[in-house]
């Protein structure tokens, strides 16, 4: 049969119609696909349990004139460890909703892929301090979407951070990154922010990711987490924004 696999993670399940289900996939293959599962619903529905959004699963699908229709399901590596935390599940939930908003249909991302995979791995053995797996997941994901974000040197004149502990150096979402004191008057977003904020995130984002607890203090990290979220929500913004204005412009 003219079947694909598809290797991955349930991110999203949506009813469809009295039993059946529109499965959110993040699939090694093509990044995110929609896929649908006839009679999943059912109480005696073999593909339910697989289905589980904590599993790493291989999928077969045929094509259809919809979406491709699930036929079959094998759980290749369980992470139900994650569900005994409130924590864990809330975190899980978390990175998935940033992975639906951030990432377009159909493109494989390798990097991102593998960003899943450890996540999924590190909260399913339980150790995890939110924010600091937090904070290391956007960084990750930010590199795996190709949003550079500088936290050394001035993004627009490249010059190194030369201002002292204490004082304060200025963000901008526009430049994606740190602004020097003689650049950042160009950018109307430019915030002023704690430079140790910088140091730390430039500390975090130049290694691997790796979720490790840090010893910076919850001030700092929440900090951190805030920047992280805000330039997520700006990210999302724009792209729906530059998707909504593709659509008009190529219907006109
Ligand atoms: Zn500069």
């Amino acid at each position: 049969m003219n079947y694909k696999t598809f290797t991955g993670m349930v991110l999203r399940h949506d009813p469809l119609r009295e039993t059946d289900e529109i499965v959110t996939f993040w699939s090694w293959e093509e990044g995110k696909v929609r896929l649908l599962v006839r009679g999943v619903r059912k109480q005696d529905s073999r593909l339910k349990t697989i289905l589980s959004p904590l599993t790493w699963l291989a999928l077969h699908a045929v094509p259809s004139s919809y979406l491709p229709v699930v036929t079959s399901a094998k759980a290749i590596k369980s992470f139900s460890g994650i569900s005994s935390s409130l924590n864990g599940f809330a975190l899980i939930f978390g990175v998935f909703e940033m992975v639906l908003k951030t990432t377009p249909d159909g493109q494989p991302n390798e990097e991102l892929t593998m960003l899943l995979r450890k996540g999924l791995e590190h909260l399913d053995e339980g150790k995890s301090a939110g924010l600091d797996f937090m904070i290391d997941f956007k960084l990750g994901l930010f590199s795996a979407l190709g949003y550079q974000l500088s936290f050394s040197r001035c993004v627009h004149c490249q010059s190194e951070n030369s201002e002292r502990e204490g004082q304060t150096g200025h963000f901008s979402q526009l430049a994606a990154g740190l602004l020097c004191k003689n650049c950042h008057y160009r950018f109307s977003d430019a915030k002023s922010t704690d430079l140790r904020l910088f140091q730390y995130l430039n500390k975090l984002g130049s290694t691997e990711t790796q979720f490790l607890i840090t010893p910076a203090g919850d001030y700092l990290k929440k900090q951190a987490d805030g920047l992280l979220s805000d330039f997520l929500l700006f990210v999302t913004e724009r792209e729906m924004k530059s998707k909504k204005f593709l659509e008009q412009n190529i219907k006109a």
